[in-house]
């Protein structure tokens, strides 16, 4: 019962990719990182994903079986998507390069790159693709950038663990409406396959205190859930 709503909560990345120690190192990184991470490993899995919604960022290798990177990327932008794509590639042939950012790639890495390298590629396409959006959600004097994660009160930061910033995030894309328990775990689970009930009741404890003075508050529906609103 995963929800459009919850998986649009946190940036998921896909990342189509046949080398199973590269695919788990990125997968790790961009895990650690906050984001949700899907991983196929031939093209024709990659192009299949890519026809269902919620993906905020594709890395794409080009040298993928069954079906190539730049016919997964070509078939992509067909459907007229602009998702920012990121490239990893082997080739290190410049026309190779060309082809794929003239089918609409954003970013181009050549293998071997480093991890934080591609971080902060990631972060900035990200970025770059927030500005059409809006990614930041604001009541009250509350502000959460949904990018960076990262909340403020009146303009000073909020600062937040990991599993905070997810419960605040959850309960936010849902304002004045309640959130269960079980729809935390899940969202949680994306970066904490362990994340119980009771740890929920702790996040959500912290986040509460952390919210004194922004003007929004998180009550508690007993049985049914969390709700954050205004104050009053
Ligand atoms: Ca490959």
């Amino acid at each position: 019962m995963r929800s459009q709503l919850l998986r649009g909560s946190t940036v998921r990345i896909l990342i189509a990719e046949d080398d199973g120690a590269l695919s788990e190192a990125l997968r790790f990184t961009l895990t650690q990182a906050g984001y949700a991470v899907d991983h196929v490993g031939h093209g024709l899995a990659a192009d299949e994903a890519l026809k269902g919604e919620g993906f905020g960022l594709l890395i794409l290798d080009l040298g993928l079986p069954k079906l190539d990177g730049l016919e997964v990327l070509r078939r992509l932008r067909k459907r007229n998507t602009t998702l920012p794509v990121l490239i990893l590639s082997g080739r290190e042939e410049p026309e190779e390069k060309v082809a794929g950012l003239d089918l609409g790639a954003d970013d181009y890495l050549v293998k071997p790159f480093s991890l934080s390298e591609l971080q902060a590629r990631v972060r900035a396409l990200l970025r770059r693709s927030a500005g059409v959006a809006t990614p930041t959600l604001q009541y009250g004097e509350l502000s959460f950038d949904t990018v960076g994660r990262v909340a403020s009160v009146a303009g000073k930061p909020l600062p937040l663990s990991l599993h905070e910033a997810g419960v605040l995030e959850v309960l936010l894309n849902r304002f004045g409406r309640v959130v269960s328990k079980e729809q935390l775990v899940e969202q949680l689970y994306n970066y904490d396959k362990e994340v119980s009930h009771n740890a929920i009741e702790v996040y959500i404890h912290r986040v509460r205190k952390k919210l004194t003075g922004a003007g929004v508050e998180v009550r508690t529906h007993y049985g049914r859930g969390y709700v954050i609103d205004h104050v009053g």
